[in-house]
């Protein structure tokens, strides 16, 4: 039932599809945010992108703000990635040797970057978090590792794991399949609690090989931590020989060319990317110092590969991408553009007296139905979540596409204009006074 003054969207087609990949696929996706399972309505099977647009089967027409989740800070379809992907692939696809292209991203990388002095490609950031968990084993010859509830990693056995009772606990495992024993050596600690940072390494003194946190953790809402918390963690990192890992897979190339590390000037150990560092096609990369990425085999004991690591193809996308990102004024453009449109919503929001808030960094944003801050996974309202189903639906039917769950976080790109930011709004305005009538 549809509470607004706008009819829902047609989604035959859609239906149609999804009934098929039910057939292929558990739950009929191949990812499971993608099933809409806390929204309304049956996933969207998507057809086509175009800047900042994406068309559904049934032709519905949204401003795209779920960017692949990430990846497509130049929006969809963007010309100089393609020119140059279509380009590299009339050579081949694959060759499971080095190529030139690998060099060329790699340069563009580290002659940028003052965090990373060597790097290793992946294909997913999954891959590239789970090699550097390993390499800070491998390096510190120590076997545990402490992650904060609230963060997330990708899918590998070692964080699969959430927080059990109690200040500092051994994890819990969040999935059916990851062994206990596993979970015993992941320590899950709350974030903006100095006190948790402290109380875990006393406990687990001359065990900790590494802390693993999200330079901005934005994958359960954006949890934005104070700078003096980041550089308490630093200092206690340091202090107790444990590597600290900057999980950058989304702040990488999106909140600044360097990421949440420069965001905050605090140097990580070990610094994970993926997501905008392939363009849009499958990139992952690790990196470090020279002398950390040193044990990473074949120089080193850590052993990692891959078949289609370094792939040419995406090494193209991950070029062009790269090579936009590093014109002068990319990010101050974008950012600015983020941010009149996010305060142009909060001041709608406060002069309505809605509980509403945005939170924000770069060109990322979260809603968040609440009046207070946010900064811990504890501090989010899953009742608030019902909200957030009544504003995605209203905004589809506005044409205005957010991800699936209110938990995750939307992206501006270069692509989005102020015509379309403007349209945005509008709709947010509309949809916001129908969530909270
Ligand atoms: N780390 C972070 C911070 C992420 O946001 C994600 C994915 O959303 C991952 C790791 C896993 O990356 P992938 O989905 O490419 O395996």
């Amino acid at each position: 039932t549809n509470t607004g003054s706008k009819p829902d969207i047609s989604r035959e087609k859609s239906a149609e599809l999804y009934e098929k990949s039910k057939t292929y696929f558990p739950g009929g996706v191949n990812s499971p945010v993608r099933a809409f399972k806390s929204v309304y309505g049956i996933p969207l099977f998507i057809q086509k992108g175009d800047g900042c647009y994406i068309w559904d089967a049934d032709g519905n027409q949204f401003i795209d703000f779920c960017a692949s989740w990430g990846p497509l800070i130049l929006g969809h379809n963007n010309a100089k990635i393609r020119e140059k992907v279509i380009e590299v692939m009339q050579n081949g696809m694959s060759f499971g040797a080095p190529t030139a292209l690998e060099n060329e991203l790699a340069e563009l990388i580290i002659k940028n970057n003052s965090y990373v002095e060597k790097i290793r490609f992946t294909s997913s950031g999954t891959e590239a978090v789970m090699s550097a968990i390993r390499l800070a084993r491998g390096y510190t010859g120590k076997d545990k590792i402490i992650k904060f509830e609230g963060c997330y990693h990708g899918h590998s056995d070692s964080l699969l794991v959430k927080a059990g009772s109690g200040l500092v606990t051994f994890g819990e495992t969040s999935s059916a399949g990851v062994p206990k024993s596993f979970a015993d050596e992941t320590i899950v600690i709350p974030l903006n609690d100095k006190n948790a940072i402290s109380e875990a390494f006393a406990q687990f003194k001359d065990q900790i090989a590494a802390v693993i946190i999200e330079g901005i953790p934005a994958n359960n809402g954006l949890l934005l931590q104070d700078q003096d918390y980041i550089e308490f963690l630093r200092a206690a990192c340091t202090e107790n020989n444990a590597l600290l890992i900057f999980d950058e897979v989304i702040t990488g190339f999106r909140v600044g060319f360097e990421g949440a590390a420069a965001h905050y000037g605090i140097k990580p150990d070990i610094v994970t990317y993926g997501k905008i560092i392939g363009g849009g096609l499958p990139v992952g990369m690790y990196g470090a110092s020279a002398e950390i990425m040193g044990h990473i085999s074949p120089d080193g004991g850590v052993y990692q590969a891959g078949t289609l690591s370094g792939n040419p193809v995406a090494m193209a996308a991950g070029i062009a991408t790269l090579t936009e990102l590093l014109r002068s004024g990319f990010y101050k453009d974008l950012n600015q553009k983020t941010k009149e449109f996010v305060d142009s919503i909060q001041r709608f929001a406060t002069a309505k007296n809605y509980k509403f808030k945005v939170f924000t960094v770069g060109s990322i944003f979260w809603f968040a139905f609440t009046d207070k801050d946010i900064k811990t996974a504890e501090d989010i309202d899953p009742t608030s979540m019902d909200k957030f189903k009544v504003l995605h639906r209203e905004l589809l039917n506005r044409g205005i596409y957010l991800g699936p769950s209110g938990y995750e976080v939307g992206f501006v790109s270069a692509a989005h204009t102020k015509i379309e930011l403007e349209k945005t709004k509008r709709a947010i305005f509309d949809a916001l006074d129908l969530v909270f009538r």
